[in-house]
């Protein structure tokens, strides 16, 4: 499910017309009186409509209410560490959430490990165990620090999203970095997982030049550096098609290294609202559900256990499409194709 016949459809999107694309700061337009008409005659670069009240109905394979994907996070081994060079040890999403340590955090490195070395494997059994898809958002150098996982997410047939070349912020990178750290993302990936990357999420937020980047580069099915819907939406990159899959931060266990979760009941309740919600709305709008997992959080046992409940809980559920993210963008692209 890696490989596919992709190269036919994305023919049409490998060639770069970076120079007609506008630079513009971080900042956005500045809301000073000598700007404003000025702005007025510029096209606003945000979309706060999107579908409106009636969103197209996604027609779902077998009429299913919801499509539900899970995504395991695979980060570990690619986060900045001294050992790649880097002068700090990085302790985001972690038991302690950092300590302000000079030189190495051989703490934190050690949380870090324990997702890779334990998370992993206690994840990916729950999954297997109950014969059910993931979606893996791959940093390709974390793969490359861990083959048996890579072979075991081949052997399973789980479809990885490239999540960087490392777990890093692209904001900070300048556009040149970007582009060769895509490409060698994509040409990691291809070793450690026998396909390139047809899905890309960078790690919390874009830079401005992302999108650009992976369309100039062409072999993207799609992205889901953004977080503004509930179903896959076609954007024009440089007078390309591109198609975009919104993630979300809420149901995330990202929100347990924020101290917004505490107890696996916590994931198992808000996880659980939010599917109930969707689920009844699924009757005449259906929808997509993203639910997003790390292996140094939920890998411990006991916030494993709350995931354990909510595949069982969605289990007993019959028109729920439990699927990869790769298989939403295929039928997106099949059955809403992008019209000009
Ligand atoms: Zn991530």
């Amino acid at each position: 499910m890696l490989v596919g016949d992709v190269c036919a459809f994305m023919a049409p999107l490998g060639i770069a017309l970076e120079k007609s694309l506008p630079t513009r700061g971080r900042e956005g337009l500045r809301h000073t009186h000598d700007t404003m008409e000025q702005a007025m005659a510029t096209p606003y670069l945000r979309d706060m409509i999107g579908y409106g009240p009636n969103p197209p109905n996604p027609q779902w394979p077998n009429g299913a209410r919801l499509a539900l994907n899970f995504v395991l996070n695979y980060e570990e081994g690619s986060e900045a560490s001294f050992a790649d060079g880097d002068d700090y040890s990085e302790s985001t999403l972690t038991e302690s959430g950092g300590q302000d340590i000079q030189g190495r955090d051989l703490a934190a490195e050690s949380m870090y490990e324990y997702g890779s070395r334990v998370g992993f494997w206690r994840i990916i059994q729950l999954f297997q165990a109950r014969h059910l898809p993931l979606t893996i958002f791959g940093c390709a150098l974390a793969l490359e620090r861990n083959p048996l996982a890579a072979q075991a997410i081949v052997q399973a047939g789980y479809d990885v999203c490239c999540h960087g070349w490392r777990w890093e912020k692209h904001y900070d990178l300048n556009a040149t970095e970007e582009r060769e750290h895509i490409h060698k993302a994509i040409a990691s990936l291809q070793q450690t997982v026998g396909a390139r990357p047809l899905g890309w999420y960078c790690r919390y937020g874009p830079s401005v030049n992302t999108r650009r980047l992976l369309v100039e580069e062409g072999g993207f099915l799609y992205d889901s550096d953004a977080y503004n819907d509930e179903l896959p939406y076609w954007v024009v990159v440089n007078d390309r098609p591109h198609l975009v899959v919104p993630y979300t931060l809420g149901v995330n266990d990202s929100k347990f290294g924020r101290g917004v979760f505490a107890t696996a009941e916590d994931f198992l309740t808000y996880a659980r609202d939010g599917f109930d919600l969707l689920y009844r709305e699924g009757v005449s709008q259906p929808k997509m559900m993203s639910v997003g997992l790390h292996m140094r959080l939920t890998g411990h046992p006991s916030r494993a256990a709350g995931l354990e409940r909510f595949l069982d809980y969605v289990m007993t559920h019959k028109d729920v499409w439990i699927c990869k993210r790769e298989e939403i963008a295929r039928h997106w692209m099949a059955n809403h194709p992008y019209v000009s």
